[in-house]
């Protein structure tokens, strides 16, 4: 179509090693289309100004990525319901009238991965969520709109986990960090943790993978491998975060230019 998209940009802190410029760019591509999509590292005090300042210059699309999705919630003037609902957004765009606003794609983005991807439907699952803080309320709400049968939350903070579970109401409910005595059976686990990122592995009994449900890092690379390993060295299916990242970014693709890229294509090239 070789139309002009106009200016993008993931904004983070550290943002550096963001895939979204690839992402987006492919996406661009598949139908001859131009996008100028670039990196911003900002400091959380800098935030509002920045994203501000981009749209004001003609910006046209923002995603937001750790740890600036409450602050992109709060800089919104309007709020999608995938926004209101999760208290975070890691998409913003300029609407016609001039006013930013504010989406939430990681919910929908974690459940097409999850079904379309990986075939699991999470209504009647029993799920157990590691993690309350910005993806979690994304997938967290998704799950519970998907009619989970519980989704049992767990964080190394625990208040944290109680407010989450309070905000998404039943079936969510928190509960303390499991120990192999109290490791009930689970059809899907979810890793919502920054642990990865930080090297760090989870303390987790090998008893929460009896019936061997799936495993879902948010992460992905070196970052989402301690979770993967200890799935899979007890026979549990694994899968990490890129597959969901990509659909996030298809999303707001969606969002900011009225059509939804074909994913598989660049899931693929990002994987080689
Ligand atoms: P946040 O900083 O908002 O939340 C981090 C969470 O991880 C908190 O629950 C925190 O617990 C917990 N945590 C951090 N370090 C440890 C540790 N050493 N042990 C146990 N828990 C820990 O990050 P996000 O929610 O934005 O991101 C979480 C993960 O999801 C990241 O790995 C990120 O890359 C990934 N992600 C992937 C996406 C994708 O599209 N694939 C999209 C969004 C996120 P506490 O409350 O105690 O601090």
């Amino acid at each position: 179509m070789n139309r002009d998209l106009g200016r993008h940009a993931v904004i983070g802190h550290p943002v550096a090693h963001s895939l979204s410029p690839r992402i987006q760019r492919a996406f661009a591509a598949q139908t001859g289309d131009r996008i100028d999509y670039t990196v911003i590292d900002a400091e959380p005090a800098d935030f509002a100004a920045f994203a501000r300042g981009f749209f004001k210059t003609g910006g046209v699309g923002l995603n937001v990525t750790v740890p600036h999705k409450r602050a992109a919630f709060e800089c919104a003037a309007e709020h999608a319901d995938s926004a209101a609902l999760a208290g975070v957004a890691n998409v913003l765009r300029l609407t016609a009238d001039g006013v930013i606003e504010a989406h939430n794609t990681d919910g929908s983005g974690f459940m097409r991965d999850l079904r379309e991807r990986h075939g699991f439907e999470p209504r009647g699952a029993r799920v157990l969520l590691l993690g309350a803080g910005g993806a979690a309320r994304g997938v967290g709400f998704a799950l519970c709109e998907a009619g989970v049968e519980h989704l049992t939350i767990v964080n190394r903070t625990p208040q944290r986990a109680r407010a989450l579970a309070a905000r998404l109401g039943p079936p969510a409910q928190a509960r303390p960090w499991p120990h192999a005595e109290d490791a009930p059976q689970y059809d899907l686990i979810v890793n919502a943790t920054a642990a990865g990122l930080h090297g760090q592995s989870l303390a987790l009994p090998g008893a929460l993978l009896t019936g061997a449900p799936l495993c879902h890092d948010l992460a992905y690379g070196a970052a989402a491998q301690p979770f993967l390993d200890w799935a899979r060295a007890a026979g549990a299916p694994a899968v990490d975060g890129l597959g969901m990242l990509v659909e996030t970014a298809a999303d707001s693709f969606a969002i900011w230019h009225g059509r939804r890229p074909q994913t598989e294509p660049v899931l693929r090239a990002l994987a080689r």
